[in-house]
This record gives structure tokens, C-alpha cells and sequence, in this order.
């Protein structure tokens, strides 16, 4: 499981500061961070311990089992963005 990133995201990096894993992506330092339409989550480096959701003004990030309906896809747009 793997907490998830939807189009909501105003990409202000408030999640990335407090995931302990590392796993949330592009940083405001990498290339493709100003290209990007938001923010993604990294399925295999989230240890799912949701110290992200809190902290994110515009209620962006759920956990897999939170995700509505109509947000589905962004576990796809949330894992594709790490893939090589
Ligand atoms: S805290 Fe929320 S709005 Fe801010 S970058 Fe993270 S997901 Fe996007
Ligand atoms: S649930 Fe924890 S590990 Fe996963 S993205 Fe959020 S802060 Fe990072």
C-alpha cells in the first residue's frame, strides 16, 4: 500500500518536508520540479506512515483505502512518475 497524490496539489512541498522516507517527488531542487503538474508519491519507498496527510493545505494526499472513486487514476500518475 502507498499513500497517494492528486491533482489538488499546489506543489508548496509542505509533505516533502515531513516524509520520513523520502519517497514524495520532484523536490523543489530537481529538474522537474517546475514542469510538474504536482506532486507524487514513490509506491515502493512510502512506509505508509501518513505524517503527510495532515500537513497538506488542500487536502490532497490519501491514504489507498481513502482514495475516492474518481481519484483512481492517480495511483497510476503517482507511481509512472518514478518509472525509468
Ligand atoms: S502538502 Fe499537499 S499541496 Fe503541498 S506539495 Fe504536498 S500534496 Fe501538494
Ligand atoms: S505516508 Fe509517510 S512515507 Fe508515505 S508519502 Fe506520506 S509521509 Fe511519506
Amino acid at each position: 500500500m502507498a499513500f497517494v497524490i492528486t491533482d489538488t496539489c499546489v506543489k508548496d512541498s509542505l509533505c516533502v518536508e515531513v516524509c520520513p522516507a523520502d519517497c514524495i517527488h520532484p523536490k523543489q531542487d530537481e529538474p522537474d520540479f517546475k514542469a510538474a503538474r504536482q506532486m507524487y508519491v514513490d509506491p515502493e519507498g512510502c512506509i505508509d506512515c501518513g505524517a503527510c496527510v495532515p500537513v497538506c493545505t488542500s487536502d490532497s494526499i490519501y491514504a489507498l483505502e481513502d482514495l475516492p472513486e474518481d481519484k483512481k487514476e492517480f495511483i497510476e500518475t503517482n507511481a509512472a512518475h518514478f518509472k525509468i
